[in-house]
């Protein structure tokens, strides 16, 4: 049975899809057992207001230090966690270290200071109905005032279902959360659906941002964003800036936050503190 079981599997995947398959589940199980014993860390990287160059938030982001395996790019676990339902748990710890870490950094300026923290919702998170109060529920549990978190949602959470994601967009705005659409400019949202959703930020995606001053068409489109974004009524933050002429011709456009290695690149909690400390207003 063990041989003819086999022999069916060899059909079906080539050795490099199995290796991907094991890989695959290995990170599963893996990642089961670093939520469970808490070993995600949040790293942070800071939001810059681009018309004085001061801080004003940080996004957090996950990172995955397996003992074994080594740093795993979020790029790589966050899909396997969106498939295996891993994400909700995963969601949910970002979402209540970010407001944890919001209440340390208070505690140590003595202070509470003036920052807003963007936490990434997936669209398996979204698609909860309990969405709204499961976040209403984490800023109450750490006495976090909800104007001072943002969530980032992806156009995907709009194409399966507009009508829905209005509703649901509504609700979470309603507990004065902001949302900002990140990578925008990626997806295959229909523009006419953007003026009818409560957005307050679209972040441009990092594809049009990194190499913008080398092709013609890029500042094209990010221009294009920005005056769609000023005639909505919506703020915008640049993703992926890298160089110091690139945070200055976006600044010059208007644009309203810049983020990317220029400034840093995601770190954590307490050096996220230091770089801000000496850089806000
Ligand atoms: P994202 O939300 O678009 O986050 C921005 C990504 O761009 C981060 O990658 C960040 O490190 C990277 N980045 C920032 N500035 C630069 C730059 O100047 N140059 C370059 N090359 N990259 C830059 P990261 O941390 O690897 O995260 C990748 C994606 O994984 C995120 O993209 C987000 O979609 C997802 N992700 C990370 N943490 C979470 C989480 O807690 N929950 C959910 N649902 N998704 C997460
Ligand atoms: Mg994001
Ligand atoms: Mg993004
Ligand atoms: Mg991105």
């Amino acid at each position: 049975l063990k041989r003819a079981k086999r022999t069916r599997q060899a059909e079906i995947y080539t050795p490099e899809e199995l290796d991907k398959a094991r890989r695959r589940f290995t990170l599963e199980t893996e990642l089961r057992k670093a939520i469970e014993l808490d070993r995600l860390e949040l790293y942070f990287q800071p939001l810059i207001d681009m018309s004085n160059g001061f801080v004003t938030g940080f996004e957090a982001l996950a990172r995955w230090k397996d003992p074994d395996y080594g740093m795993i790019s979020p790029v790589e676990f966050i899909p396997v966690a969106e498939e295996c339902g891993l994400i909700l748990p995963l969601g949910r710890w970002a979402l209540d270290r970010a407001c944890q870490v919001l209440n340390e950094w208070d505690a140590k300026a003595g202070e509470v200071l003036p920052l807003k923290v963007s936490v990434n919702v997936s669209a398996a998170q979204f698609a909860r109905d309990d969405i709204p109060s499961m976040v209403a529920n984490i800023l109450r549990a750490n006495k976090t005032k909800p104007e001072r978190l943002c969530l980032e949602l992806t156009e995907s959470v709009v194409v399966s279902d507009p009508a829905r994601a209005a509703k649901v967009m509504s609700a979470l705005r309603a507990l004065n959360v902001s949302l900002a659409m990140d990578d925008f400019g990626t997806g295959y949202s229909n523009l006419a659906y953007l003026q009818q959703l409560p957005i307050d930020v679209l972040k441009i995606d990092r594809s049009f941002i990194s190499d913008m001053l080398k092709e013609r068409d890029k500042v094209a489109i990010v221009r294009a964003i920005l005056s769609l974004a000023s005639a909505l009524g919506m703020e915008t933050t640049a993703e992926g800036i890298e160089t110091l002429e690139i945070s200055q011709t976006l600044a010059a456009l208007g644009c309203s936050f810049g983020q990317g290695y220029f400034y840093s690149p995601p770190v954590p909690a307490d050096e996220a503190y230091a770089y801000m400390i000496t850089r806000m207003g």
